[in-house]
């Protein structure tokens, strides 16, 4: 059967060395671009994100690769889970809520003792990502997901990453760690910030001018 990959596909570099958040983005985009991360890099210089918001974090992230990658095209991504009841933690410190040398798993573990005396509307809570695409320190445009749901008691499944085990999104019975990972590519906050980042680059592709191919 012939591949319907496309011979030249624009690279997009992906902000991150997150392994849970680049297999997602290379679902979310399919054959379209040909996404990279910053995982094979070495020496990378530590980027501070030091934003209050996703947004700001995320440009920072956006901006900083924009240096190391003269000409690419970039996109980043700042991503948290955020329980009003806890005013609005782990929000932009959801990667280190348990500390500086924090895991998934410690995260989570720290999430449910920390709600395990809130019950029913007081375990809400939501996914949000921010994308930023960004070209030469420009930046074409910011989009947003954000998906509901709550958070469960102890984890159940072990698919995706982060804290998908003890998230239940809205509507449906089993957490993200136990639904399949397509379920999640069509509801998630990756997935409609994604599908923002994929109207942006086709009405603005002539202007950005990806002209970097694999
Ligand atoms: P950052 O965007 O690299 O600062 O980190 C985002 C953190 O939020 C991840 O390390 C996860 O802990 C969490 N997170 C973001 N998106 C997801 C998701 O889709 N599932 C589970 N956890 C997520």
């Amino acid at each position: 059967m012939p591949s319907r990959t496309p011979p030249h596909r624009p690279v997009l570099w992906i902000a991150t060395a997150n392994p849970g958040k680049t297999r997602e983005f290379k679902g979310l985009f399919g054959s379209q671009f040909l996404v990279r991360d910053l995982h094979s890099f070495k020496n990378l210089p530590v980027i501070r994100e030091t934003g209050k918001t996703f947004e700001a974090n995320a440009k920072i992230k956006a901006l900083a690769l924009c240096r190391i990658l003269p000409g690419q095209l970039i996109l980043a991504d700042d991503s948290g889970l955020v329980v009003p009841a806890l005013g609005g933690r782990p929000g932009v410190r959801s990667a280190r809520f348990s500390g500086p040398n924090a895991t998934n798993e410690s995260n989570r573990l720290k999430l449910l003792r920390v709600m395990m005396k809130l019950q029913n509307t007081a375990r809400k809570a939501y996914f949000e990502a921010t994308l930023v695409l960004a070209k030469d320190g420009i930046v074409f445009g910011v989009e947003r997901g954000r998906v509901w749901g709550r958070i469960t008691h102890r984890e159940y499944g072990s698919g995706g990453f982060g804290y998908d085990p003890i998230f239940i999104p809205k509507s449906f019975s089993r957490t993200f760690g136990q639904l399949s990972p397509r379920t999640k590519a069509r509801i998630s906050h990756r997935a409609q910030a994604v599908r923002g980042v994929m109207r942006l680059l086709s009405s603005k592709m002539h202007k950005i001018a990806v002209n970097n191919h694999n």
